[in-house]
């Protein structure tokens, strides 16, 4: 499809003629997209940006999921993994259990691991320390990718320390980048009735900014498909956008679909449809061309949905995620592991190469960032 020649939606044709000459748009192209019906034509211009930054080729990793604790004292209610401490499903994970993970993992080639875990009342500095020397142990070049800006949040309150002491302590002894959990979505008024202990919005965007200040490269997320309006998706991508525009630290956008099973989030929405999922996507990797990756989570979208989203934006569907736990306590219906060879099959049939990659895309090809300054 030629842009913007083959766009007949007035409105796309305009956001079209933007994208093209490099303009950035702004909040009510974004509403529009949010809600049009022409998805053909979205992912055209979406598609159009996809191509640009990675030609044909779908990213993925070979990474497990390390959840060291179930326990957290926030409770949020959109939350289907924590416990409180005493509760029978409770647990922290010994370091003889990390290192077994770890290394039972290693042996089957991951590349990478990914650390989350609830916000334990207890557990201090030293623990995350030893973990992350322990792991460095068992695979010195495997990448850490650990913590949500929630974490390093507690973890200042219970050291008192600041976050920055925080992030530079973790950082010597083994993170290599951060995930982009706990963004959620910053309106307060949604926050309040999904999560309203965690974080606000402006704190966890700083925390990332120091991050950023220190040379992680991180993720960011969004949460949609719960009890958020278009607006506070609009508001979000625009938040997520300026914080790249002074730092740049943001290396992939990760929009998460909300699954509800098992929270105490009571929303008539069951799971999104096809066209809400697609106008996210899409919409995301227009709005955020600062930020050179949209990754659609397979285990979260389903592997049907992951395919599709490669025409509308997505170069990179995520990993093997041995042992997830969070998404499925939460009703994902999704395998919790998938092989090297099931996602490199589900990138191939969707007529895309794919490379086998790390968070921080050490191992791909990658052209200079192309958007004009203020983008
Ligand atoms: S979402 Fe995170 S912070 Fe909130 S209860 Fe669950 S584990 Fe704790």
């Amino acid at each position: 499809m030629q842009l913007p020649d083959d766009i007949h939606n007035k409105t796309l044709k305009t956001i079209a003629r933007k994208v093209m000459e490099h303009i950035p748009v702004n909040r009510d192209d974004t509403f529009e997209m949010l809600t049009t019906t022409d998805i053909t034509e979205l992912g055209a211009i979406a598609n159009h940006i996809r191509t640009h930054y990675h030609g044909n080729t779908t990213y993925y990793s070979v990474n497990m999921n390390l959840n060291y604790t179930n326990v957290c004292t926030l409770r949020c209610p959109l939350c289907a993994f924590s416990c409180d401490p005493g509760d029978k499903q409770a647990f922290v994970l010994s370091m003889d259990d990390i290192e077994k993970r770890v290394s039972k993992a290693v042996g089957d080639g991951i590349d990478e691991v990914h650390i989350v875990g609830g916000l334990h009342p207890d557990l201090t500095l030293d623990y995350f320390e030893e973990m992350l020397w322990k792991i460095k142990r068992i695979k010195p070049n495997l990448l850490i990718v650990g913590f949500t800006a929630v974490e390093y949040d507690h973890f200042s309150k219970i050291n008192r320390l600041a976050v920055e002491e925080v992030l530079r302590r973790l950082i010597d002894a083994g993170v290599g980048a951060i995930p982009g959990g706990g963004a959620e979505i910053f309106s307060p008024r949604v926050r309040k009735i999904i999560a309203p202990d965690k974080i606000t919005g402006k704190r966890w965007l700083s925390i990332m900014g120091a991050a950023h200040g220190m040379g992680l490269k991180t993720n960011a997320t969004l949460l949609y498909n719960h009890v958020e309006n278009t607006e506070d998706i609009v508001d979000h991508l625009f938040r997520i956008r300026e914080l790249q525009d002074e730092t740049g630290g943001f290396k992939t956008f990760v929009p998460l679909q909300f699954h509800g099973a098992n929270t105490r989030i009571r929303s008539k929405r069951r799971s999104s449809t096809g066209y809400e999922d697609i106008r996210i996507f899409a919409t995301a990797r227009i709005v955020l061309n600062n930020i050179l990756h949209l990754k659609a989570l397979w285990m979260y979208l389903g592997e049907k949905m992951a395919q599709i989203l490669q025409q509308f934006g997505v170069d990179d569907i995520g990993g093997t995620y041995m042992n997830e736990k969070v998404v499925h306590a939460a009703g994902a219906e999704t395998s919790d592991y998938g092989t090297e060879t099931f996602l490199r099959r589900m990138i191939e049939e969707s007529g895309m190469i794919p490379i086998r990659t790390t968070a921080d895309y050490q191992n791909g090809f990658f052209p200079a960032l192309n958007v004009t300054e203020g983008q």
